[in-house]
C-alpha cells in the first residue's frame, strides 16, 4: 500500500513538473543562434568543398576552427609538442581492384557472367579455392557450429543491409567466405557503392582477409536450374520452421584484390585547463569531416556541404568552448575534440582512443555532438546512449536544474552505433550524445529522408537553430557539473 501511494505522489509531482516546464515558453538566444549560423555558413560553404579528409577543405576547416579555439583561449590538447592542436591520423582507402567467382559442380565449370558477380575483401588480397558451399538460410539466424562451417563458403539469401551483421558472424564462426544471393531489392551496383564508402581504415590497423561474395538472383537461379533446384526453392526452404543449414552440391573459388591509397588527415584537439587536472577530464566531441563532392553532373550542386551533419555540431562545440572559457575555472580539464573520418567509420575517434593525449581512464564523461540543427527551441532532450553508462543520474540532475525535459524513450539509441561516442564506448569511456535533435524523432527522420548525406544538406532558409542553441547552453551546465570533482568523483578503475 505504502509503495503505491508513493508511486502516485511521484507520478503527480512528475506531472506538475512537466506542466511547469511546458508552461514556460522557450527563451530564444538570438545572439547565440547568430553565432552558430555564422560558423555553419563558413564551414558549409562551397569554398570548403564538403570538408573531405586530406583535401584543401580539411586545411580550411581546421584552420578556421583552430583560429576560433585559439582566440577563445583554449590550449593545444594533443599533449604532443611535435603536433600542437592537430593530431595526425593516417587512413588507408581500399578500392576493389579485381574480383572473380568460379562455380563448379562435379568438376564441371558453371558459367556466371562477370557482371552478375562481385567479390570483395577489406584486405589486400583474399582467396578461397574449390570450397564446398553450405546453405545457411536468410540474413538472420544462428551461426552453424564451427565444425560444420570451417573451410566452407556460407551461402545466404540477401535480407538488405543488415546482412552485414550475419556475414561478420559467419566469418567469425569459421566460414571461409560468405556468398550472398541478391534476390531481394539490392543490386550489385548498390552493394559496390556502399562498400566503396566503407573501404577505409586506420593505417595502423591490420587489414583482414575477409571475403564477401555476391551473385545476382538470376545468375544463381541458372546454376540451380541445372541441379533441379531454384532460388525460390531455397527461399521456401529457408522460411520453413524446421530449416537446418545443409550443403549444396557446388564448389566455389573466390578471389578479390584491392588497391590502397593513403590519406593524411587530422583530429583537432584543444584543452581548457582545470585547477585539478589530476582529478580527470571531461571530453567534448564533434566530427568536422564530411563527404566532399558526393553527386555527379548533371546535378547542378554536387558538393555535400554538411551544414547540419556536422557543421552544426562543431559550431555548437565552439560556442560551448567560448562560454566555458568565461566561467570560474573548473576542477577538471575539458578536452575539445573535433574528429576526422567519422563518416568513413568513426575512424578519427578510433585514432583518438588508439593514441590518446591522456589515459582514457581519466575521462570522467564524454559528450558527442552530431547533427544538431534539427528541432526548434523548447524540444525535450534525447539521449543517445541512455541506460548504457553511469552518466544518467548526473544528466538528470543537470536537466532538473536547467528545467529541461529528457525524453524517456529508447528511440534515440537507434543512433548509438552511428556516432563517434560508439568508438569511445568500445574503450569503456562513458559517452553519450544529448541533443534536442534526438528529442523529437519526427523532424530528425524527415531530415534523414530528405537531406542526410545529400548536397541539399546546406545552409538554406528555415535552417533551425533554436534547439542547437539550447543544446549549447545545456552542455555548458553539463560540463560544469561533470568537471566538478566533488559532484562527480573520479571512479576507481
Ligand atoms: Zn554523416
Amino acid at each position: 500500500m505504502k509503495r503505491r501511494i508513493r508511486t502516485t505522489n511521484g507520478w503527480l509531482l512528475a506531472l506538475f513538473a512537466a506542466a511547469s516546464i511546458a508552461a514556460s515558453p522557450p527563451r530564444r538566444d538570438n545572439a547565440l543562434e547568430a553565432a552558430l549560423l555564422a560558423h555553419i555558413t563558413v564551414l558549409a560553404s562551397d569554398d570548403y568543398g564538403g570538408r573531405e579528409p586530406g583535401t584543401e577543405g580539411e586545411t580550411k576547416t581546421l584552420r578556421y576552427l583552430a583560429h576560433q579555439w585559439f582566440d577563445i583561449g583554449l590550449e593545444s590538447g594533443t599533449n604532443d609538442p611535435a603536433h600542437e592542436w592537430f593530431a595526425p591520423v593516417t587512413l588507408v582507402a581500399r578500392v576493389p581492384a579485381s574480383s572473380s567467382a568460379a562455380f563448379t559442380r562435379k568438376g564441371r565449370r558453371l558459367y556466371v557472367p562477370a557482371d552478375a558477380q562481385l567479390v570483395l575483401t577489406s584486405g589486400e588480397r583474399a582467396l578461397v579455392e574449390n570450397a564446398p558451399v553450405l546453405f545457411v538460410g536468410k540474413g538472420a539466424g544462428a551461426v552453424p557450429a564451427r565444425a560444420d562451417m570451417a573451410g566452407r563458403v556460407a551461402l545466404i539469401l540477401d535480407g538488405g543491409i543488415d546482412n552485414s551483421i550475419r556475414q561478420n558472424a559467419l566469418l567469425a564462426g569459421g566460414a571461409s567466405a560468405v556468398l550472398t544471393v541478391l534476390d531481394g531489392d539490392r543490386t550489385l551496383e548498390q552493394v559496390s557503392a556502399r562498400r566503396r564508402r566503407l573501404g577505409y581504415a586506420l593505417a595502423s590497423d591490420a587489414t583482414g582477409g575477409d571475403l564477401d561474395a555476391f551473385v545476382t538472383g538470376a545468375a544463381f537461379d541458372r546454376i540451380l536450374t541445372g541441379m533441379g533446384q531454384s532460388v525460390a526453392g531455397l527461399r521456401r526452404a529457408a522460411a520453413a520452421a524446421d530449416f537446418v543449414p545443409h550443403p549444396i552440391d557446388l564448389a566455389v573459388s573466390l578471389e578479390a584484390t584491392t588497391r590502397a591509397t593513403t590519406i593524411k588527415t587530422h583530429n583537432l584537439i584543444g584543452r581548457l585547463p582545470g585547477r585539478r587536472p589530476e582529478t580527470g577530464a571531461v571530453l567534448l566531441v564533434a566530427h568536422w569531416d564530411h563527404f566532399g563532392t558526393c553527386a555527379q553532373p548533371p546535378a547542378e550542386h554536387t558538393i555535400c556541404n554538411g551544414a547540419v551533419d556536422n557543421a552544426s555540431g562543431v559550431a555548437v562545440l565552439t560556442e560551448i568552448a567560448r562560454r566555458l572559457s568565461r566561467v570560474p575555472q573548473m576542477d577538471r580539464d575539458v578536452i575539445f575534440l573535433a574528429t576526422t573520418g567519422e563518416e568513413l567509420g568513426l575512424l578519427g575517434a578510433q585514432a583518438f582512443t588508439d593514441n590518446p593525449p591522456l589515459p582514457l581512464t581519466q575521462i570522467v564523461a564524454a559528450f558527442n555532438i552530431d547533427t544538431v540543427a534539427i528541432n526548434p527551441a523548447g524540444t525535450p532532450l534525447g539521449v543517445v546512449g541512455q541506460g548504457r553508462t553511469t552518466l544518467d543520474a548526473g544528466i538528470a540532475a543537470v536537466a532538473r536544474a536547467q528545467r529541461r525535459q529528457i525524453l524517456q524513450s529508447d528511440a534515440p539509441n537507434a543512433y548509438l552505433r552511428r556516432q563517434d561516442g560508439w568508438a569511445l564506448l568500445q574503450h569503456d569511456i562513458p559517452a553519450v550524445m544529448i541533443s534536442s535533435a534526438y528529442g523529437n524523432m519526427t523532424r530528425l527522420e524527415a531530415y534523414m529522408d530528405k537531406d542526410y548525406h545529400r548536397p541539399s544538406d546546406q545552409v538554406k532558409p528555415g535552417l533551425e537553430l533554436g534547439g542547437a542553441a539550447e543544446d549549447t547552453v545545456f552542455h555548458v551546465a553539463l560540463v560544469r557539473w561533470f568537471a566538478d570533482s566533488r559532484k562527480v568523483p573520479l571512479p576507481r578503475k
